[in-house]
């Protein structure tokens, strides 16, 4: 600033003349238009580089048949996991897979991709992943690529526990994502990023000028081991492009051919191209189908995605969910992340979510196995409460029964631990947990345990 006054010193009329030309033909007025460069119809909000070949076959007909724009958001470098390729392993894999994944969506014309830094928590415990982004900052960053690409879609994760989907931080990408979903319209919320600028062509501005954004549906899929049978859009993967002449899995495994530290994903598809066997492939996508979260628009639940879109823009005041009533009566609940998602899916009017899965979990057989509870008194008296588990065969208690005395009004986190059978037998096992009072048995809980050879930690 101070530099161009020295070149325009001279006469103050003349300078402010000049000024006012050059704000005028720079076509600023006091809205920002948003930069038409960025601007998506979907925004995939996905956790691993990899994690969009679970949808490929939909991003192809979105992408190739309907000429959709797309841009993604990754929470983290994948560097975690294991190299399948050469010997780089964490930040330099991570190095890695950044380019890998740039280098498959850009064979779909999907170059605005961002990454919000985190860092990769194989594991199955959702808070501990959202821990290790860590939550907050993504969420700002999160809120900021929405405001700056204004889709009318959020395609991601479904936040929910279940068997068989076996990353933590695939469900924080589906926390984080509604997190975003019910926040970038509020112009409330991280201000710094709405301010408008004071002078936006000299440098040093306070606030990034960007517009609050409210997205019009909300869509999920998940690695569950079976696909779960919930509203969405059907989509058969075996369709064949009407621009491309090709079905959709084949134009697919374009984007996973680039995923060369990833094996089974890069491999499965090679081989497909390589023999024309594309069954194994199939079977493999076809269980990512979209799940619908929820929608600010008229629509049906199992409607086409673009479904009640339309051109208008829509605000966020129908969306302020509310608190879960926790007042009533003496309970026994699941804690930790069942807790969480139990509050999780009523703050953000996702109730439905809750009636998709009976409790389950995966694990190893013959591992230690931890179950938070909740003993919730919600009297008006202090109560005594015996805690009772019903294990099947094999399964071994290290902590679990006991007496509890829960203050009027409160609630007693008590920690259980076990040890799955070692031996290989039944699949699924049903654990239940009761509260007794006196002779009365109060209420109970219970969890599906399927055991497998292996599986990510707790
Ligand atoms: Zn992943």
């Amino acid at each position: 600033m101070k530099r161009r006054l020295k070149k325009l010193s001279g006469n103050p009329i003349k300078y402010f003349l000049i000024l006012t030309c050059l704000t005028v033909s720079a076509g600023f007025s006091q809205t920002i238009s948003p930069d038409s460069r960025f601007k998506a119809d979907i925004l995939l909000v996905l956790a691993h580089p990899d994690d969009e070949t679970a949808i490929g076959s939909q991003l192809a007909k979105w992408v190739f048949d309907d000429g959709k724009k797309i841009a993604a958001v990754y929470t983290n470098r994948g560097q975690g996991g294991g190299n399948t390729y050469g010997r780089e392993q964490y930040h330099a894999m991570g190095a890695i897979r950044e380019v890998e994944v740039r280098q498959a969506l850009n064979a779909f014309d999907i170059s605005n991709v961002w990454f919000l830094d985190g860092v990769d928590t194989p594991g199955q415990d959702v808070l501990h992943s959202l821990q290790n982004l860590p939550h907050g900052a993504s969420l700002e960053k999160l809120v900021r690529y929405v405001r700056l690409t204004q889709p009318d879609i959020i395609i991601t994760w479904l936040p929910h526990f279940s068997a068989g989907e076996n990353h933590g931080d695939h469900q924080a990408a589906g926390v984080l994502a509604t997190e975003a979903f019910d926040l970038a319209g509020n112009p409330a919320i991280f201000p710094a990023q709405l301010g408008y600028p004071r002078e936006i062509q000299d440098i040093n501005n306070f606030y990034e000028g960007l517009l609050p954004w409210q997205v019009k549906k909300l869509y999920f899929f998940s690695d569950r081991d079976e696909p779960l049978k919930a509203p969405g859009p059907a989509f058969d993967v075996t369709t064949v492009s009407q621009t491309k002449g090709k079905p959709f899995i084949e134009l697919a495994a374009q984007l996973n051919i680039f995923h060369k530290t990833q094996g089974f994903v890069a491999d499965m598809a090679e081989e497909a191209l390589k023999t024309g066997q594309w069954q194994p492939m199939i079977s493999w996508l076809e269980k990512f189908q979209l799940i619908f979260g929820k929608a600010v628009v008229k629509c049906r639940p199992d409607g086409d995605v673009f479904e009640g879109i339309g051109r208008n823009t829509v605000s966020n005041d129908r969306f302020s969910g509310t608190p879960i009533n926790d007042q009533d009566g003496v309970r026994i609940e699941l804690g930790g992340v069942f807790d969480y998602y139990r509050h999780f899916w009523q703050a953000h009017n996702l109730g439905h979510l809750s009636e998709l899965l009976e409790p389950e979990i995966t694990i190893s057989y013959g591992s230690y196995f931890h179950v938070p509870l909740l003993l919730i008194n919600n009297e008006k008296k202090s109560l005594t409460l015996k805690l009772n588990a019903d294990l099947p065969e094999g399964w071994e208690a290290l902590s679990a029964n006991g007496e509890f005395t829960v203050d009027a009004g409160q609630t007693l986190p008590v920690q259980t631990f076990y040890f799955a059978p070692s031996e290989e037998g039944e699949k699924i096992h049903t654990l239940t947990w009761k509260i007794i009072q006196g002779k009365k048995i109060v209420d109970d809980v219970h969890m599906n345990v399927m055991l497998s050879d292996w599986t990510l930690p707790q």
